[in-house]
């Protein structure tokens, strides 16, 4: 039987237990196909996923990583409209499809809804079988590296700033770490919406790059207070939208520089999950917190199109064997890298 290389987590801690394991070359079932991965793109869910998060279990053994890019090389019984050869994007979670959610195209709040490499087997291996439903055309404008890099982030920024906080051309948003992944993606499509776009990063060398990715001002977060800088930026006025994702750290200070009506937007807290919020900023000033988590499927298609017309750019540091996946967890948690690591196949 073909085997094939996979990275498996078996048990949480350190860089040690992500391991190149062999196991069968799988085969689609009804309505699968089958894609020969070139490219995997790694995200923070990764770490979270090798680490472990307190209180929360995840089904181990796991194939890690949610995103990738490669070509359909098998077809499972009922696939009729791919062909093998395909180069495909993988969308990186499962939901039903046929609940309320999936079939308003909020497949997000699925009840089954599972990210690749975090609740479902996912990317990181040779070849992986996947509903139909979760591979798209591979943008041809991009490299396998860069279309197996931007999934999980595009569909996470976007359902953050279209979906939930709606910001309009002509508003202003802050956005937290403008060059992470998630921020890089934040920064491009609040430039596409027509908003301004002042973003933090961290040090010379990323406010720079994260000013040619299309943000209008860049604020260096480890020389300068960002609320002060933010005041000063808008007049004091203050912005319509603060992109979240960095939790307890800034959490505050995102309340502080929403002005009258704005509009906080959270998918993540890196920095630490438990925050003070004052009700009664909440309701003189008419803010609006709101949580958000991934996005739909179709709005990722949609967001793939965009590449393909050059609306928007991949940012991706390095590219990397599937085999050092343990430097590439280095490279994220060390906040090393400015862009996506990707691994290759
Ligand atoms: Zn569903």
């Amino acid at each position: 039987m073909a085997t094939m290389r996979c990275v498996v987590v078996r048990e949480h801690g350190g860089f040690d237990k992500l391991r190149l394991e062999e196991r069968p070359v799988p085969s689609p079932g009804p309505g699968e196909v089958r894609v020969r991965m070139l490219a995997v793109g790694l995200n923070h869910l990764d770490t979270w996923v090798r680490r472990g998060v307190p209180g929360h279990t995840f089904p181990l053994p796991l194939v890690t990583s949610s995103d990738g890019s490669g070509v359909i090389d098998a077809l499972g019984p009922g696939v009729t409209n791919v062909r093998e050869g395909d180069a495909v994007t993988v969308l990186p979670a499962l939901s039903c499809g046929a609940c309320e959610a999936c079939q308003t195209g909020v497949d997000q709040l699925c009840r089954h809804y599972r990210i690749l490499g975090e609740a479902a087997d996912g990317t990181a291996a040779e070849f992986v079988c996947l509903p139909l439903a979760n591979v798209a055309p591979k943008p041809a404008a991009l490299t396998a590296a860069e279309a197996g890099s931007v999934g999980l982030v595009f569909q996470t920024a976007w359902n953050m700033l279209v979906r939930r906080a709606e910001l309009r051309a002509g508003e202003t948003v802050l956005v937290h770490a403008g060059l992470s992944g998630v921020g890089s993606a934040a920064v491009q499509i609040a430039r596409v919406l027509g908003a301004q776009v002042i973003a933090t990063a961290g040090g010379p060398a990323k406010c720079a790059r994260v000013l040619e990715l299309g943000a209008h001002h860049a604020i260096d977060h480890t020389s300068r207070d960002f609320v002060a800088e933010v005041r000063t930026l808008t007049g004091k006025a203050g912005v319509h939208v603060v992109f979240e994702h960095v939790g307890a750290a800034t959490f505050d200070g995102s309340l502080k520089v929403l002005q009258r009506g704005g509009r906080l937007v959270t998918c993540g807290a890196t920095t630490g999950g438990a925050v003070q919020l004052s009700l009664h900023a909440l309701f003189f000033k008419s803010l609006s917190v709101l949580g958000s988590t991934m996005g739909s499927k179709g709005d990722l298609r949609a967001i793939l199109r965009l590449f393909e017309s050059g609306r928007f750019r991949p940012v991706l540091d390095r590219t990397l064997p599937l085999e050092r996946a343990g430097e590439a967890h280095r490279l994220l948690e060390a906040r090393e890298a400015m862009g996506k690591v990707v691994l290759t196949v």
